[in-house]
């Protein structure tokens, strides 16, 4: 059958000749051909000229663009060479080398030329979440290449797009093995700079942990020595273990989820540090920070992504302010404290701007000691902004 062929609406390929993936659908003048969800489609411009090669689907983003080479098809041999170069990239930024790390992101969507498709590697085990049907439709070639791109690193890769694909989506897979060695949970920790972690990537949020915030977990450890913490939204605790690592003399974790705290639990003890420094609370969060019941030296706020649509960034920037108030107004004295907003549509001027907007409302002089985002297994594509979507402060109160 003859790719479909979609043209847009003139002025509406300026994006695509920067390489910028997305094609919206309000940018679609007309479909020559019939698409289905998942089908590879050419994308031209209004006068006819050839802009891109990508996957169709039917919602607001109608195209992901996978290259911008007409004469590139769209075959096994182009997935199997996009995932071969996630693994050099991440060969050559040391992770695969790193022996206190077997936890590491290996394809992050657009920041790999791969959009709409996750992966993550905890050992060697490597689940797979698509956000794209297209990309789903790919799962067997992709997971080969996963394994055979590992040199011998990979056993298994496991399918957990049910709770990524969109939600309309009617075939959603139930979470399974795409490729089963013999390691199914066999590994009953995981490390990440040399701290253990219990991961439950079948059950757990997202693909079981959040390894974008590895490097700023290392510098929470390196000023928390004598210091009392408070870890709001926790998860399983990734910040909390670092602190207690480094000596602080009293961590506080809340969280929401009963499951994510039991892990966190775990953790402590996994680490050694079954002692009364620290202490698991089951609270919103939120609520938890209108009255802190102590003067913490440092905070750390990493919410779930409160904005996932443009229109709802409004609010997603009101809530932001109110935490970020919350927590610069009752901190120490000379307190410290970690901010991050996981929304992609919250921009990285967005983020700092509702920061000063809070530290205007408390009055405080708050100064910024250093601007973080996600390390380097979550590549951001130049041409495309949105890949970088963590974005955090860490701020001296005085
Ligand atoms: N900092 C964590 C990741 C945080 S992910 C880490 O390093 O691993 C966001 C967390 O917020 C999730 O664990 C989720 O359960 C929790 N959460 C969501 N809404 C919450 C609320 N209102 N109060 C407390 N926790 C909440």
């Amino acid at each position: 059958m003859a790719t479909a062929k979609l043209f847009l609406k003139s002025k509406k390929d300026q994006s695509l000749m920067r390489q910028h993936p997305w094609v919206f659908s309000g940018a679609i003048k007309k479909i020559e051909g019939y698409p289905t969800e998942g089908d590879i489609v050419d994308v031209h411009a209004n006068k006819g000229r050839f802009l891109g090669r990508g996957l169709y689907s039917d919602a607001s983003i109608s195209v992901r663009i996978l290259s911008f080479n007409e004469e590139e098809e769209i075959d096994d041999e182009f997935f199997k060479n996009a995932i071969d170069r996630a693994w050099r990239l991440r060969e050559s930024i040391g992770i695969t080398e790193d022996e206190g790390t077997n936890i590491f992101r290996l394809v992050h969507a657009e920041g790999d030329n791969l959009p709409g498709l996750v992966v993550d590697v905890y050992g060697k085990t490597a689940i797979l979440q698509a956000h794209a049907p297209g990309m789903h439709m790919q799962k067997e070639i992709i997971a080969k290449q996963i394994v055979d791109s590992s040199k011998g690193r990979i056993l298994s890769v496991f399918d957990k797009s049910g709770e990524s694909l969109p939600k309309n989506y009617e075939n959603k897979p139930d979470p399974e093995y795409i490729i089963k060695g013999d390691n199914d949970m066999e590994e009953e920790h995981y490390l990440e700079n040399g701290y253990k972690f219990n991961i439950d990537w079948k059950l757990g949020q997202k693909t079981g942990f959040f390894i974008d915030q590895r490097d700023n977990r290392l510098l929470l450890g390196s000023l928390a020595k004598g210091k009392s913490v408070l870890n709001t939204f926790c998860y399983t605790g990734g910040f909390s273990i670092y602190a207690l690592q480094n000596g602080a003399s009293l961590v506080h974790s809340v969280d929401s989820s009963q499951s994510a705290l039991d892990i966190l639990d775990k953790n402590i003890e996994l680490n050694g540090f079954a002692d009364d420094r620290h202490k698991t609370i089951k609270a919103d969060a939120m609520q938890f920070v209108k009255d802190l019941p102590l003067d913490y030296d440092i905070i750390i706020l990493d919410p779930p992504a409160f904005a996932k649509h443009v229109k709802n960034r409004h609010n997603a920037i009101q809530g932001y302010k109110r935490l970020n108030s919350s927590a610069i107004s009752q901190i120490k004295p000379g307190g410290i404290l970690f901010t991050y907003s996981c929304s992609q549509v919250i921009t990285q001027k967005i983020f700092r701007d509702t920061i000063t907007a809070a530290a205007i409302n408390v009055g405080r002089q708050v100064k910024i000691l250093h601007q973080m985002t996600q390390p380097a297994d979550h590549p951001i594509n130049i041409f495309h902004p949105e890949s970088e979507y963590l974005k955090g402060l860490v701020l001296y109160i005085e």
